[in-house]
C-alpha cells in the first residue's frame, strides 16, 4: 500500500473515532444537563399524582362530610397506605384534617407553606428527606378551590433514580473507543518510525555518504511506495553524480596529458628548427644544395607547428563553444588543388606513395578554406603517423547525392577494433603498434576538431580501418 493512501486511511479512522468520542461526551454531558432538570421532575410529578389522587377526590367529594369520624379515618388510612402525610387545610389557613389529628386546627401560613410546583417545593425542602407539594381541592368538577391538600412526600418518591444504563453504554462506549484511538496511535507511532522516520534517517545517511564522495554504496529500498520513489531517486542521482565525477576525473588527467603532449610537440619541431639553423650559421651547409635541403626540413618542422598551435586555437574555441567557421562560396575545384599541392609534396618527402585525385569535381561550395585545410592537414598528417615508408596515401574527390565527398586514404596500421568507438572523443590517443613512425606524437585533439569542423559545415565525417591494411577517412560538403 502507498504511503499516501496509508495515511489517508489512518486519518479517516483517527477522525471518525474523534468525531465518536466527541459525539459521546456531547451526549453524556447533555444528558447530565438535562436530566438534572426537567427529565427527573417530569417523571415524579406523575408517581406522586398517581398517590395522592385518591386522598384528592375523595376530599373534593366528601368535603361537606369530613366531620365524619369515619371519613377523616377512612381517608388518613388511605394516606398512610400510600405512604404519604397530608394536610387538608382551608382557604383561611386552618387545618381541617391532618394525618396526624394534633395538628388538626392550628394555622399555617399558607403564603410559605403552598408549594404547588414540584421544582419550588424541592427548593423549598432545605435539607430535609422530604417535600411539602400543595394541590389545590376544589368544590366538584366546575366549582370553586374549597382548600388545599398539603402532602407531605418522602424524597424518593420525588427524586427518582434515573436508569443508569445509558449512562453506562455511553461511559462505556466512550472508554472503548478511547482505548481504540490510543491504540492506533501508539500504532502509528510504530508505523511512523518504521516506515517514514527510519527510511529518511537512512536516506540522510546515504546522501551524507554521496556528499563524502563514497558513490559506490548502493542505495535499496524493497517498498514500492513514494519512499521507494524517492530511495530510487537519490540511487539514480548517485549513479548520475559518481559518472560525473569519473567523467571529472578524467578529463583532469587528460587536460594534464595535454599539457605534457603538447610540450612535446613543440619541443620536438623547435629543437630540430634550432639545430638546423645552428648547423647552417656554423657554416656546416656547404652548398646550396643542402642549403635547401635544410630549409626543406625546417618548413615541414614549422608547418608541424603552426598546425598545433592551429589545433590548440581550435580546441579552445570549442571549449568555449565558439567554433569560429566563416564559410563563404567557393568553387570545389580550385579549393581543393589549392590545399592538395602543399600535401602531396608533404606526403612524398616522408617517402610515401602519394595518389592524388583523378578528377576534383567542380561545384559551388559554402567553405571556410583554413578550416577545410585544418582537417585535411589534420587526417593526413595522422595517416603520416600510422604509415611506414613505401605505404601510400590516396586522396579522392567526388560528388555524392548532393555533397561532395573528400576522402583520405592510407595503407598504414590500421585503427584496433577496440579503439574505433573513441577516435573522435577529444584527448583520446589510441595504441600506435610500434613499427608506426612517431609513436609518441600527439594530443588526441586532431579529430575531434576535424569533427566539429565539418559539423559546422553542415558536413560528415566518419573512418573505415582494418587492423593492418590501412585506414579511410571521409567527409562531405554540402553543395550550394
Ligand atoms: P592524435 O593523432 O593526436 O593522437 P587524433 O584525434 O588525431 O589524435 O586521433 C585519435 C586516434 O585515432 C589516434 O591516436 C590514433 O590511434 C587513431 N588514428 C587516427 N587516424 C589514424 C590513421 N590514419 N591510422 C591509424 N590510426 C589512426
Amino acid at each position: 500500500m502507498s504511503l499516501s493512501t496509508w495515511t489517508k486511511r489512518w486519518l479517516k479512522t483517527s477522525l471518525t473515532l474523534l468525531v465518536i468520542l466527541i459525539g459521546c461526551s456531547l451526549v453524556f454531558f447533555l444528558n447530565l444537563l438535562i436530566g438534572r432538570h426537567s427529565g427527573e421532575t417530569n417523571l415524579a410529578i406523575n408517581q406522586v399524582r398517581l398517590r395522592v389522587n385518591p386522598i384528592l377526590l375523595q376530599l373534593e367529594q366528601n368535603h361537606e362530610r369530613l366531620n365524619e369520624p369515619d371519613l377523616r379515618d377512612q381517608l388518613r388510612f388511605i394516606a398512610d397506605k400510600s405512604g404519604l402525610d397530608f394536610d387538608y387545610v382551608g382557604l383561611d389557613g386552618m387545618v381541617i384534617l391532618s394525618s396526624s389529628p394534633s395538628s388538626e386546627g392550628t394555622q399555617i401560613n399558607l403564603r410559605s407553606a403552598l408549594h404547588y410546583d414540584l421544582n419550588h417545593a424541592l427548593v423549598a425542602m432545605d435539607g430535609s428527606q422530604s417535600l411539602n407539594l400543595a394541590f389545590p381541592v376544589m368544590d366538584g368538577p366546575g366549582g370553586g378551590q374549597i382548600g388545599n391538600a398539603i402532602f407531605t412526600i418522602p424524597q424518593s418518591l420525588v427524586i427518582v433514580q434515573k436508569s443508569s444504563t445509558f449512562t453506562f453504554f455511553v461511559l462505556g462506549t466512550l472508554v472503548i473507543i478511547s482505548i481504540l484511538l490510543g491504540f492506533l496511535l501508539i500504532f502509528m507511532k510504530r508505523k511512523i518510525r518504521k516506515r517514514m522516520l527510519s527510511p529518511i534517517h537512512q536516506l540522510k545517511q546515504h546522501a551524507e555518504s554521496i556528499l563524502k564522495g563514497q558513490y559506490n554504496d548502493q542505495i535499496q529500498y524493497n517498498r514500492m511506495d513514494e519512499m521507494g520513489e524517492l530511495y530510487a531517486m537519490l540511487d539514480l542521482m548517485r549513479t548520475e553524480i559518481m559518472h560525473l565525477s569519473e567523467q571529472r576525473i578524467r578529463q583532469e588527467k587528460a587536460q594534464k596529458e595535454l599539457i605534457t603532449n603538447i610540450s612535446h610537440e613543440l619541443k620536438t619541431p623547435i629543437t630540430t628548427v634550432k639545430a638546423y639553423i645552428e648547423a647552417i650559421l656554423e657554416g656546416l651547409c656547404s652548398d646550396e644544395e643542402t642549403l635547401k635541403e635544410y630549409m626543406e626540413i625546417m618548413r615541414t618542422h614549422t608547418d608541424k607547428t603552426a598546425r598545433l598551435v592551429e589545433d590548440l586555437l581550435v580546441h579552445a574555441l570549442q571549449e568555449l563553444g565558439q567554433i569560429s567557421v566563416e564559410p563563404r562560396e567557393v568553387y570545389s575545384r580550385s579549393a581543393f588543388e589549392t590545399m592538395l599541392n602543399p600535401i602531396g609534396h608533404i606526403v612524398r618527402m616522408n617517402s610515401l606513395i602519394y595518389e592524388e585525385p583523378e578528377h576534383i569535381p567542380n561545384v559551388l561550395i559554402r567553405m571556410d578554406p583554413i578550416r577545410i585545410e585544418q582537417v585535411l592537414s589534420n587526417l593526413v598528417s595522422n595517416a603520416l603517423k600510422h604509415t611506414v615508408p613505401g605505404d601510400s596515401i590516396r586522396i579522392n574527390a567526388e560528388l555524392d547525392l548532393g555533397k561532395l565527398r573528400i576522402s583520405i586514404a592510407d595503407s598504414g596500421q590500421g585503427i584496433r577494433a577496440q579503439d574505433m568507438p573513441f577516435v573522435f572523443e577529444r584527448y583520446f590517443r589510441g595504441n600506435a603498434s610500434p613499427s608506426a613512425r612517431n609513436i609518441h606524437e600527439g594530443t588526441g585533439l586532431g579529430l575531434s576538431i576535424c569533427k566539429s569542423i565539418i559539423e559546422a559545415h553542415g558536413g560528415h565525417i566518419s573512418f573505415s580501418s582494418k587492423e593492418g591494411q590501412g585506414t579511410l577517412f571521409q567527409f562531405t560538403l554540402p553543395i550550394c
